[in-house]
């Protein structure tokens, strides 16, 4: 078995456990973004967010939620939280085992996204309506 994740919920290799239930496991990023960083995912085996049924999903997100306050009640340094997920090479995931990130932000804490030079210019409603269109259609 390859999959490093696939390899933490069978406790084959260590990690730091936050929480498990039938469908999930949250536990610690290996290398935080900031102190107290948690990955949530689903005990299947799945590459992609489009692999996962519904009530999957849901219960990784109900997780997501669950972690976000349990960050908010601990002493840890929490002013807010990121709740993250890549899919795709692309998009920056580098385990392919489907993971939502969920870490404690604060002021000045170093992290950030990189945005394109020409961001600042507001693209056209008819831009916004043409992708909005392409989109609905296959919702
Ligand atoms: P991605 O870039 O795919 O969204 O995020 C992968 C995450 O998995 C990274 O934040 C990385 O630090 C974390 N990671 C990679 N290998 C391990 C590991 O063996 N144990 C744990 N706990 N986290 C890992
Ligand atoms: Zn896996």
């Amino acid at each position: 078995m390859t999959c490093i994740f696939c390899q933490i919920i069978e406790r084959k290799i260590p990690s730091s456990i936050v929480y498990e239930d039938d469908t999930v496991l949250a536990f610690m990023d290996i290398q935080p973004v900031n102190p107290g960083h948690v990955l949530v995912i689903p005990k299947k085996h799945a590459e992609s967010v489009a692999e996962l049924d519904d009530e999957t999903m849901g219960a990784l997100n109900v997780v997501c939620k669950k972690v976000n306050q349990a960050l908010r009640k601990s002493d840890l340094k929490v002013e807010g939280v990121n709740h993250f997920l890549a899919d795709g090479e692309a998009a920056g995931q580098e385990v392919f085992h489907v993971h939502f990130h969920v870490f404690p932000r604060f002021a000045n804490d170093g992290f950030g996204l990189k945005f394109k030079e020409d961001y600042a210019n507001l693209p056209p409603r008819s831009e916004l309506d043409a992708a909005a269109g392409k989109i609905k259609k296959n919702c």
